[in-house]
């Protein structure tokens, strides 16, 4: 299947809400089969269905590499994703996403999450996450409640960000290097 289009700010749509998958279906699968696709191509670690336009609560995930270079690839379908308990305890990692391309910044949150999903098949997953894991699954949860990394900067922080990119695309496509 074909790579989608990732969609990066200021588009509006990423500041929706998805909606719940309600039947998981070979389009479904063949929908997260792109995704991950895209979601290596890019490449990233972390993929929400809303980054590719569109709002439906599905992420795909795969942190394999980023541990280790030479690891074979352990991709994870998360379809209507649910917190069910995160540790007091925090950490703070640098974050990047693929919707705002070239910019990191240090975020603190929770250092380990649980979460209930739907897998590709449609059965009730639990899993423990900590470390890049968790990072990146409460990162993609955000995307799918309309949330950015960059919503837990400092407004000062943000605004340059967002104003950054607006102007971008004011600007319209860099040209062609000859
Ligand atoms: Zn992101």
């Amino acid at each position: 299947m074909a790579k989608l289009d990732i969609i990066t700010l200021p588009d509006r749509k990423l500041r929706m809400k998805s909606a719940p998958v309600e039947r998981i279906d070979d389009d479904v699968r063949r929908f997260l089969d792109a995704m991950l696709e895209t979601m290596y191509a890019a490449p990233g670690i972390g993929l929400a269905g809303v980054q590719v336009g569109t709002p439906r609560r599905m992420v795909t995930v795969d942190v394999a590499q980023r541990e280790d270079e030479n690891a074979e690839p352990n991709p994870l379908f998360l379809i209507n994703p649910k917190v069910l308990w995160s540790s007091d305890e925090r950490a703070t990692g640098e974050e990047g996403c693929l919707s705002i391309p070239d910019y990191f910044a240090e975020v603190e949150r929770p250092a380990r999450v649980r979460v209930a999903y739907l897998d590709r098949d449609g059965k009730p997953q639990e899993i423990d996450a900590n470390g890049i894991l968790a990072v990146v699954i409460q990162h993609e949860i955000d995307h799918l409640n309309g949330k950015l990394f960059i919503d837990y900067l400092s407004k000062l922080k943000r605004d340059m960000v967002i104003k950054k990119f607006t102007k971008q695309q004011r600007l319209g496509p860099k040209p062609a290097v000859l």
